[in-house]
């Protein structure tokens, strides 16, 4: 079996058109899962051990089987607001195999009873939210949508709205509000949406690349998925590559491949042969690592087992021709300009943390303004409404541990400078 599954047929040409989908076998899998006992769907994906993909790697299988059984209003949210910097795989998905989303939907609905189905994706993804919207209308006009889906009594409507560009909606509760057309901000959880999601009622809501896989779970078998990848990190996982590195992209691997076989082999290594300075493995939002760590393997476990984690499978790379703080500023800057303000730790942390690493890029800092960086970091830590604030702890406090002679050295030469252009004005 080839190890890509999501990619296999990527870059047929017209692959978004459901003719050619359908002729590289399409819908085939939404056709027998109809056929299928929901419960049995449910089962299937716990043995496939298919973990959410948006970043926090949450069982689906589990997820799924939380949705209250029985007739009422439920729900299927698709999360395509991605928003993480570095991550562009839901991107792609979306642009060039919209209906392998609309099918993995279609199961993942029936599978929980949910009649009614949702994409909201990210109001910058213009041209990915017309290819949908094109998609949704061939599979409607093709029966895989709509009243009576295939003739089998069962009713699935689907839209897809499009947000208007804020990080914080691609947080899950966050996104629920903007959709019920109120302000996005985060809930307090629990409840989770399982049990109280869109307009209260049960609403299973998922990443991109998670629904889509779920189509492909069905089309190899549980077992198969299961045995690809490694044990607690099954299957197969798109990575978004990018930074310093030769060849940028989005890749398709089986989990537990190296960071160097990722950076230095499918990315074509680092730009003009240099080294790394650091590269986050999940996302902005995952503590950093070093060169020391590229030998790690590339999974939930592994990655967790290194003080970080694999989040959205964004690896962003840094040459040591970038300066850590810069990184930083840059990091917590943007944490701080999304967060929602709701909750004081994230908007006060986020603000202070940004003002302390811009006075040491400016030389107004000194090294004891690293430990109260520290310490602010550590109280936002697990003390938000929702992980945004978390989102700019974690990587800053792990570049301020990991590379504290870095910034002592600059926040010295930042001030020796300062100290020396003062005293220029003044002669
Ligand atoms: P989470 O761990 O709180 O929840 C994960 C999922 O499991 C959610 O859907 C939640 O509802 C469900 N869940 C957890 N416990 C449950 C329970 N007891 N009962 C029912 N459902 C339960 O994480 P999160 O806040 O949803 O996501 C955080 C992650 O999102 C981060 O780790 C980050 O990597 C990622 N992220 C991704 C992007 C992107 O663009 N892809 C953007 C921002 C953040």
């Amino acid at each position: 079996m080839s190890n890509k599954l999501l990619f296999k047929d990527i870059d047929e040409p017209g692959l978004a058109s459901i003719d050619v989908y359908k002729r590289r076998g399409g819908y085939a899998m939404a056709e027998q899962a109809l056929a299928m006992a929901r419960e049995s769907i449910v089962t299937s994906l716990k043995d496939s051990g298919l973990r959410g993909r948006g970043g926090a790697g949450f069982p689906t299988g589990l997820k799924a089987s939380f949705i209250p059984q029985g007739k009422m209003d439920k729900y299927l949210v698709c999360n395509a607001d991605e928003s993480e910097p570095g991550t562009f795989k839901d991107r792609e998905l979306i642009q060039k195999n919209p209906h392998s989303l609309i099918e993995g939907m279609i199961i993942a609905a029936y599978a929980v009873g949910a009649n009614k189905a949702f994409i909201f994706i990210r109001g910058e993804y213009v041209q990915q939210a017309d290819i949908l919207e094109r998609a949704i209308e061939e599979a409607k006009a093709a029966g895989y949508l709509g009243p009576n889906v295939l003739g089998r009594g069962v009713e699935l409507d689907m839209w897809v709205h499009r947000g208007a560009g804020a990080y914080i909606c691609g947080e899950e509760t966050g996104l629920l509000d903007a959709l019920e057309g109120r302000r996005g901000n985060p809930r307090l959880k629990p409840p989770f949406p399982a049990n109280q999601g869109l307009y209260q009622g049960p609403t299973l809501i998922n990443n991109v690349e998670t629904l889509t896989a779920i189509k492909y779970i069905l089309e190899v078998g549980a077992e198969a998925y299961a045995a690809m990848g490694v044990e607690k990190s099954s299957g197969t996982k798109l990575i978004s590559v990018s930074g310093n590195v030769k060849r940028p992209g989005n890749y398709e691997i089986e989990m537990g491949m190296t960071g160097r076989d990722i950076i230095y082999g499918l990315a074509g290594g680092i730009e003009d042969d240099r080294e790394v300075l650091l590269w986050f493995p999940g996302g902005s939002s995952s503590p950093v690592l070093t060169k020391d760590d590229l030998d790690l393997p590339y999974d939930y476990e592994s990655m967790a087992g290194a003080g970080t984690m694999l989040g959205s499978g964004a690896i962003i790379v840094a040459d040591d021709s970038n300066s850590v703080v810069d990184i930083a500023v840059k990091t917590a800057s943007f944490y701080k300009h999304e967060s929602c303000g709701k909750c004081t730790p994230c908007r006060e942390g986020t603000n202070w943390t940004t003002k302390m690493l811009k006075r040491i890029q400016s030389g107004d800092a000194t090294p004891m303004d690293l430990d109260v960086i520290e310490s602010v970091c550590s109280q936002i830590m697990g003390n938000c409404l929702c992980v945004l604030g978390d989102a700019m702890a974690m990587p800053v406090s792990s570049m301020v541990k990991k590379f504290r002679p870095e910034f002592e050295t600059h926040i010295e030469a930042a001030r020796a400078a300062r100290e020396a252009a003062l005293l220029a004005e003044l002669s």
